[in-house]
């Protein structure tokens, strides 16, 4: 290498320390993981923030973040597993108790007594028997019919579906496109849409009929709630 350097050194061409400027400096301070001060300007790695999402505990009904992709999770409060899949409920299932964070689907074909469900959306075209408690929206389609309870933050009536709950629903607002009959409970309101049709006592603070709609039942205060 030297005797490369003398030749183009004698040939006219001006040539350069090999060293790399600042090296020397480099290994003096002694770090290998300091960088080379002169060294041209890398990228730095910025930290990737993982998308997280907020849930509620189906244990301990408190909330907390998890990795927005998570396959499973544990909570950070009672530290208990989390599923997060995706259900199917089966008819004829002997699995009653479906906990999961992810969505649960109850499709026409079930026919159950003592389901009990917690879920995000939970899709429901079934007879069903028991507590359905869905932390995000509750869609009733087909001729779903639910005596017990349940519970869900928004409701959606399917246009077409022609649905019974004997015994009510507690929800912040609901969308009537098709006919829903039972006690409806809205903390927030009720929309009912053109071809949508209420067929029992609805309890909101703000009720919104379009044409076409109808509402068939008392209407009631909040105050007097379930
Ligand atoms: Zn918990």
């Amino acid at each position: 290498m030297i005797e490369a350097r003398m030749a183009s050194a004698d040939s006219g061409f001006i040539t350069r320390p090999l060293e790399a400027p600042g090296f020397s400096g480099y290994l003096a301070q002694g770090g290998h993981k300091r960088r080379d001060p002169l060294a041209p300007p890398v990228e730095r790695e910025s930290r990737v923030a993982v998308p997280m999402r907020e849930i509620v505990c189906y244990e301990c009904g408190k909330t907390c973040s998890i990795p927005a992709a998570a396959l499973s999770a544990s909570c950070s409060h009672c530290s208990a597993h989390l599923n997060t899949d995706n259900i199917t409920v089966k008819p004829g299932t002997r699995h009653l108790r479906v906990r999961t964070l992810g969505d649960v689907r109850i499709p026409s074909s079930v026919e159950l007594s003592g389901l009990d469900v917690i879920c995000h959306h939970l899709h429901m075209a079934g007879r069903v028997n028991g507590t359905l408690r869905a932390t995000g929206n509750v869609t009733l389609a087909g001729h779903a019919t639910v005596s017990g309870k349940l519970v869900a933050d928004e409701l959606i009536v399917q246009r077409g579906a022609k649905v019974e709950m004997q015994s009510g629903i507690s929800v912040e607002h609901a969308d009537v496109h098709g006919a829903f009959s039972g006690r409806l409970y809205a903390r927030d309101s009720v929309h009912i849409y053109p071809g949508g049709k209420l067929n029992g006592p609805c309890c909101t603070p703000y009720l919104q009929i379009d044409p076409g709609g109808r509402h068939i039942g008392a209407r009631e205060t909040p105050d007097s709630s379930l």
